[in-house]
């Protein structure tokens, strides 16, 4: 079994929002974040074009903001890519690579995924890597071959230091905004997969914050964020809604003091 850790929790708000209604939100997750325990470490990661509004909005709270995706290249002809040293002007200090929707609406290969990882690490930022299966996958009963060849693929490129930087988060596929989570037993299972994966790597990789994510909510949040290899949560549909984000990080609260 894994120590305790802090969590972490970590809003992905897709490709969502308008500037007024992102300010409501963001002023509440500021707010509520405050009176959050310590043991509790609050993100969003936002549409590119809001990185400058989230730092104006959450610049000296609690709360740290960051991108989606970046481009594998650090700079020059790749019109509508953004690269992460652009990422960085804004203040953030997150990215989410690999998520299952760009794998599978962009064909991103587990490869690129690692190249993108190795850009954000190099512009000092925290990778936050997702890895999951399809449905078929796991009715298949290659649940395992599935997240550990991504992951794999990511941890081949980097240094055990690197390594002992990025986030990692499982997110199966068919509980990603289908309202159908993983039972904490199942998340448990795999995450506890993963660890062992990362401890090959190193004993500081073993520990790296291992979140879930796929159809968090307030009321499966804590029983999920009590599993010994749960750190926190990667929440999508859940983070747009300031009560709903607050009550999850809540649990996180709660669940960290109960582990
Ligand atoms: C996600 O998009 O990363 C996610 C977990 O979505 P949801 O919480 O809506 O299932």
């Amino acid at each position: 079994m894994s120590k305790q850790r802090t969590k972490l929790v970590v809003g992905n708000w897709k490709m969502h929002g308008r500037l007024a209604e992102n300010a409501v939100l963001l002023q509440a997750v500021a707010q509520g974040a405050g009176e959050l325990s310590a043991d509790v470490r609050v993100g969003v990661c936002v549409p590119g074009p809001y990185l400058a509004q989230a730092q104006s909005l959450l610049s000296g709270s609690r709360v740290v903001w960051g991108a989606q995706d970046v481009s594998a290249f650090t700079q020059g002809a790749y019109t509508g890519e953004v690269a992460a040293s652009m990422v960085v002007d804004f203040g953030a200090s997150l990215v989410i690579v690999g998520h299952s929707e760009r794998r599978a609406y962009h064909r991103e290969s587990s490869e690129l995924v690692a190249v993108k990882a190795q850009r954000v690490l190099e512009a000092g930022l925290t990778p936050v890597v997702c890895v999951g299966e399809t449905l078929e996958e796991r009715e298949a009963g290659s649940t395992e071959q599935v997240v550990g060849d991504q992951l794999d693929a990511v941890l081949v490129k980097l240094s055990d230091v690197e390594a002992a930087r990025i986030v990692v988060a499982y997110e199966p596929v068919w509980a990603i905004g289908t309202g159908k989570s993983a039972t904490s037993e199942q998340a448990q299972a795999v995450h506890a997969f993963l660890r062992s994966r990362l401890a090959a790597k190193g004993a500081a990789v073993a520990d790296v914050p291992l979140l879930y994510g796929g159809s968090v909510k307030p009321e499966n949040a804590e029983e999920l964020f009590r599993q010994p290899d749960i750190d926190g949560g990667l929440i999508g549909g859940a983070s747009l809604k300031a009560q709903d984000f607050l009550a999850i990080c809540k649990a996180a609260g709660a669940a960290s003091v109960a582990g």
